[in-house]
């Protein structure tokens, strides 16, 4: 089963006369769509009262919520005093995802800085090692997974394989897969299935079958010589940055893939989670 929509608020749900989060769940089930991420990426600001409150009203709807967290989360950072800070923002997420219900945290592992791509990739690994360990020291009592995200820039750690490497160190690792980043990084290179194919047959060789249940954020990026430039309409992309979600969607269905598909679209995430839906159930 896929889950499917968007992060955060979008035009359309302001054009509508919304202002709040607590009209959120309503939102999404009057557009059929089932899941929807909280964005605490310029920080954990949601006090505890709202988390449960919030929890209470999408759990009603039974949409399935997960969490972005904070883009100063760095765990290829050589300086030990700024792995504790990226530890912290991940355990006061799950704080609050506990609070709110939510299963999944989604986080970019790390900036290159001025590391070759191997280095900074071996600190992530031994920082992520730590990071198990501190989360185990807080004994916490709900279901969780933490999923480094595949990311788009090549100043970035998260290619393919270096988001399967992480996942295998532990089953509470779990990829997210963002295909406008993977194909942003590559400079164009998810067009066909295969090419899809070959981003689940990666991650089998690393986690084996628990690649069938992922989370993923799908939404059309601009690149460059550099990768990844900015976030496109899907609609209004005369340049075709892509991907396209059709070769995905049977890709999906071929390989018994589960979990949430998030739209990170600018200005119109729900109308572009309803399209990638409706294609889905075609395919
Ligand atoms: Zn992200």
């Amino acid at each position: 089963m896929i889950n499917f929509g968007p992060s955060g608020f979008c035009e359309d749900f302001a054009a509508a006369g919304h202002k709040k989060s607590e009209e959120m769940p309503e939102w999404l089930e009057s557009h059929g769509l089932s899941a929807y991420e909280i964005s605490f990426t310029n920080g954990i600001n949601m006090s505890d009262e709202k988390c449960v409150l919030l929890g209470k009203l999408f759990a009603e709807k039974n949409i399935t919520l997960s969490v972005h967290g904070p883009y100063y989360i760095n765990f290829a950072n050589p300086d030990p005093t700024m792995i504790e800070k990226s530890i912290g923002y991940i355990i006061n997420s799950l704080k609050k995802m506990k609070l709110l219900g939510a299963k999944r945290l989604v986080f970019h592992p790390g900036a290159l800085m001025k590391q070759s791509r191997e280095e900074a990739h071996a600190r992530v690994m031994s920082n992520l090692k730590l990071l198990m360990e501190r989360i185990d020291d807080q004994h916490f009592d709900f279901d969780f997974q933490i999923c480094p995200e595949t990311m788009g820039k090549h100043g970035q750690c998260g290619t393919v394989a270096e988001v399967a490497e992480m996942c295998s160190l532990d089953k509470r690792i779990v990829p997210t897969l963002d295909f406008g980043h993977i194909n942003s990084f590559g400079q164009g290179s998810l067009v066909t299935e295969q090419d899809f194919a070959n981003v689940f047959d990666t991650l089998k060789m690393y986690i084996g079958e628990r690649y069938h249940d992922v989370h993923i954020h799908f939404t059309h990026i601009e690149y460059g010589p550099k990768g990844e430039v900015k976030h496109v309409l899907a609609d209004n992309n005369p340049q075709n940055f892509g991907p396209d979600f059709e070769p995905l969607a049977k890709v999906l269905k071929d390989y018994e893939i589960s979990g949430e598909i998030i739209s990170e679209s600018p200005g119109h995430q729900t109308r572009e989670s309803v399209d990638m839906m409706k294609i889905y159930q075609n395919a």
